[in-house]
Order: C-alpha cells, then structure tokens, then sequence
C-alpha cells in the first residue's frame, strides 16, 4: 500500500540534484520513502520511444510540500532492465519519468482490464515544472501564429 497520495501532482528532484536526499529540499524536513507507481518514458539514439510503468519504492516523499525525490541509481536499474526487454541494443538511453500513476483512480469495474487499453486509459499525474528551470514565457507579438506543437518528448 502506498502512504502518499499519487493524486496530487508533485516537483521530481533526483537525489543526485539535492544536498540531502533525505531532507525537503523545500522546507528541509525529512522525506518518506513510499512505494508507488510511475510511468516512465526510454529512448535510444535512433529516437526509438517506449513508455512503462512500474511500481517502486525509489520515491521519498514530503509530507508538507509536492515534492518527491527519487533514487537516481534504483530509477536507472529500472530503466537498464526495461531497455534490455523493449530496446534491446548497444545504445545509449535516455529517460524521462513522466509522473505519479493514480491506481485509485481506476474504476473497480476496469481493474481487470490492462492498464493503457482504449477504454482504461493509465491516470497519469504529470509532475509540476522544474522550479529552476522556467521555459520562457511566451507573450506578445513573438509567438508565430500558426505554429503547431508535434508532440512530447
Ligand atoms: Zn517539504
């Protein structure tokens, strides 16, 4: 059973980004490691995408801030064992970890239906923006107009 509530989206740190991997790095309180399930994004050089889910216990959360910080070296063991099954090869992989999955979300009627199926669709809850990182605000007359968005990375 996982103590945190997965349907509240929350900030990623990795461990290796923090001071203290134990500790808020919000508020500096101490984390709590919980297991919970995360959807997860590989891919390799030749742009080759597969996304996974998989349940865990890399997370520690804060219990006063949406924050989680995950395990970098447990996140990374679980992307090698997921590149070995569904891109097999030589190649580099990057990773990204999309979110918290909200298994409670799921309506008990689909509970036996795959997770990711058409009609039970994966209740992912992305994670907030990086507070650090800020994309560039977008205003004014420099937004070309009629530009189209081909997707996520
Ligand atoms: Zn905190």
């Amino acid at each position: 059973m996982s103590k945190f509530n997965a349907a509240i989206p929350r900030r990623v740190y990795y461990s290796d980004q923090v001071t203290d991997p134990e500790r808020c790095p919000e508020c500096g309180k101490p984390l709590e490691r919980d297991h919970q399930t995360y959807l997860l994004e590989i891919r390799n050089v030749a742009g080759d995408i597969e996304s996974f889910l998989t349940s865990i216990a890399a997370g520690a959360f804060c219990a006063s801030c949406p924050v989680v910080v995950l395990a970098r070296d447990k996140v990374e063991s679980i992307v090698q064992h997921a590149g070995e099954r569904f891109l097999p090869g030589k190649q580099r992989l990057e990773f990204v970890v999309l979110g918290l999955v909200d298994l409670d979300a799921i309506p008990p009627e689909k509970r036996d239906i795959s997770l990711g199926d058409d009609d039970n669709p994966i209740p992912l809850v992305r994670f907030l923006p990086d507070l650090a990182h800020h994309p560039p605000k977008r205003s004014g007359p420099n937004i070309p107009k009629h530009k189209k968005r081909k997707g996520w990375v």
